[in-house]
């Protein structure tokens, strides 16, 4: 497998290389030379494998022997070792649900298997991996707990003190063994100022050897194709036909796998973006004029992106064809409002309780439905995280009604480990070279 840079289509790097890198020196993003398409036979027979079995001939396709086959077996089965169901609602709609691994959140996917494969890349002797993440409480999660125990590898998490909801703190912060937590004293921008400034310190950099785990990563995004299609072989079991998803998007890493499955063959209808007050990408497929903003606060606040990371790369999957996207992709944006009215919706009709990220791709189904009345294909949106990861938004019956999972029970009572520093250079770079 052969990847280039988005800013320099004649760059060649190895997976390897583009994995450890994360990013390209010219700061594009890398992207593969060539996306086969999966094979007619299995895309027809989907229906008679497993995710672990269709993980294993997807990713496959695209490393394209970048991992000999026994290795990316273990790889896979390792990493992707918990479910992601196709449920129906009583709505008509279909849920895709991503939460069911350690970090109830979609990321497990793209954190636990890049983790397996940076271990696995890394050589007898090489020097130790330091992975620096900077998190507003998702991304750290996962990364934690697809990091825990992975040999050859150290993570230190910095996340914004107060900031982070109490299961997702227990995540970061009860791990031990090779799970650093840092709690700022401060915001998420000044969380990610450190881990940018120490990226580029020349004294860590001599001592460690860094590496950013952040979803623009492509190892991140691989295994994000998994999901699709899987959910595709489910619906095939279920005799449907077509599919539209909805995908509720911040960075477009998700999104982003979605299109790179279409590439390969996954016969999808619709891709629809649904974003928050975050609108930059429905303002551009609506008015094709792009413009980064500052990120405003919602209630979907892992959505809160103002200029979305992996945008690139979906303008270049489509060679800046805005035309060609908008036949594939329709934006849609909701506000707080209608989020916190969908998450009463969704429990009223279905006895269902969805995070806000959830709800508000639900509204994009609502809102196509209402568009396209006569919709045949099945509706399927995802669920990107569970609903106990974020409590402040539930009130009353649908508070009560939110279950809490084994992995979060098992937190509970472990002692919290972090350690406190100001959000302040010389105080972070010093912690890094005294621990
Ligand atoms: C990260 C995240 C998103 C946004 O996904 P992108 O790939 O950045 O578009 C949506 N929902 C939840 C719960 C997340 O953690």
């Amino acid at each position: 497998m052969k990847l280039y840079s988005t800013n320099n289509p004649i760059l060649e790097v190895d997976f390897k290389e583009a994995v450890f890198n994360s990013l390209p020196q010219d700061k594009g993003l890398y992207m593969p030379h060539a996306i086969p398409r999966l094979d007619d036979v299995f895309i027809s027979n989907i229906g008679q494998y497993t995710l672990p079995e269709i993980a294993f001939m997807v990713a496959r396709n695209v490393l394209q022997g970048a991992i000999p086959d026994f290795d990316l077996h273990t790889i896979i089965n390792d990493a992707i070792n918990f479910p992601a169901p196709v449920v129906a609602l009583e709505d008509g709609s279909y849920v895709l649900e991503l939460f069911h691994g350690p970090s109830l959140a979609f990321k497990d996917f793209g954190a636990r298997f890049m983790s397996r494969v940076m271990s696995y890349f890394l050589e007898e002797g090489e020097k130790e991996l330091h992975v620096l993440v900077a998190t507003s409480g998702d991304t750290g999660g996962a990364v934690a707990l697809g990091f825990l125990g992975v040999a050859g590898t150290k993570v230190t998490i910095l996340y914004p003190k107060g900031k982070v909801s109490p299961v997702q703190e227990l995540q970061l912060t009860t791990n031990g063994h090779n799970i650093h937590a840092i709690e700022v004293d401060g915001t998420f921008d000044d969380c990610q100022a450190l881990v940018k400034q120490a990226f580029t310190d020349a004294t860590l950099n001599e001592k460690f050897r860094l590496t950013s785990a952040n979803s623009i990563n492509i190892s991140r995004l691989i295994p994000q194709t998994f999901y699709y299609f899987n959910a595709w072989s489910q619906l095939r079991r279920l005799g449907k036909t077509e599919v539209i998803f909805s995908v509720p998007s911040g960075n477009f890493g998700n999104i982003g796998a979605g299109l790179l499955a279409w590439k390969m063959g996954l016969p999808v209808k619709q891709f629809i973006a649904a974003t928050n007050a975050n609108d930059t990408v429905p303002v551009f497929l609506e008015s094709g004029v792009y413009q980064a903003k500052p990120s405003v606060q919602t209630w979907s606040n892992a959505m809160d992106v103002g200029n979305p990371s992996n945008w690139v790369r979906i303008m270049n999957l489509f060679n800046n064809d805005r035309d060609a996207l908008k036949d594939l992709v329709t934006g849609y944006k909701f506000g707080d409002d209608e989020t916190v009215s969908a998450i009463e919706q969704i429990f009223a009709a279905n006895n269902y309780v969805a995070c806000p990220h959830t709800a508000i791709a639900w509204l994009g189904v609502q809102r196509w439905k209402e568009t396209y009345a006569g919709e045949n294909a099945a509706m399927v949106f995802l669920s990107t995280a569970h609903p106990c990861k974020f409590p402040d938004v539930f009130k009353g019956e649908i508070a009560s009604a939110v279950e809490i999972p084994e992995q979060v029970k098992e937190l509970e009572g472990k002692p919290k480990q972090a350690i406190s520093l100001p959000a302040d250079f010389e105080a972070f770079k010093r912690y890094l070279l005294e621990n």
